[in-house]
């Protein structure tokens, strides 16, 4: 473990994978906004680790927002928002999009590993399960919140002194 900069790795992974998605598809066009708390305390984490978690939560809200623009609803701006703030002795990073959602049968199933609903090819189903496991080996927790048609919110809880 290492003495990590949470809000760090939010910033740089956020962007790597914005600039990464622009690059690969021309179409692709959403918008983020990170609200991060100033001074969150660094915690001890597995830097590496972690920031695969980020980088998978970013990733699948980015694609949550671009299939649900591919719909053309009018009116629609796709958005990811990612935040992090200090409760009570947890630090908290949230990674909440306004895409599909997740459909309320399917909510059980999205940590099971290689559970994906993406065509062949584009997803193997094991961000989320690795992402469970990371994120339990870190003494902490990962939860969902979603809402089919309006969006979806994932929340990872990491105790400071882990
Ligand atoms: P993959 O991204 O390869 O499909 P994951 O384990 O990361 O695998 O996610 C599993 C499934 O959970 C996805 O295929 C999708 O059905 C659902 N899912 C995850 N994140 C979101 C999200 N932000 N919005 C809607 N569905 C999601
Ligand atoms: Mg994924």
């Amino acid at each position: 473990k290492e003495i990590t900069d949470i809000n760090e790795l939010v910033n740089e992974f956020l962007k790597l994978s914005y600039h990464g998605l622009r690059a690969k598809d021309k179409s692709f066009n959403a918008d983020f906004r990170l609200d991060l708390q100033p001074n969150l305390p660094k915690i001890a984490v597995m830097p590496q680790e972690i920031s695969r978690v980020i980088l998978n939560l970013i990733n699948n809200a980015f694609y949550a927002v671009m299939e649900k623009a591919k719909l053309g609803a009018d009116g629609y701006h796709p958005l990811v928002t990612v935040s992090t703030r200090k409760n009570g002795d947890n630090i908290e990073i949230a990674v909440k999009d306004n895409g599909n959602g997740i459909p309320e049968h399917l909510k059980a199933k999205i940590f099971q590993p290689f559970f994906t609903t993406k065509p062949t090819g584009q997803g193997t189903g094991l961000g989320l399960s690795l992402s469970y496991d990371i994120v339990k080996a870190h003494g902490g927790n990962i939860m969902v919140s979603s809402q089919e048609g309006l969006g979806t919110e994932f929340t990872i809880e990491l105790p400071q002194d882990s």
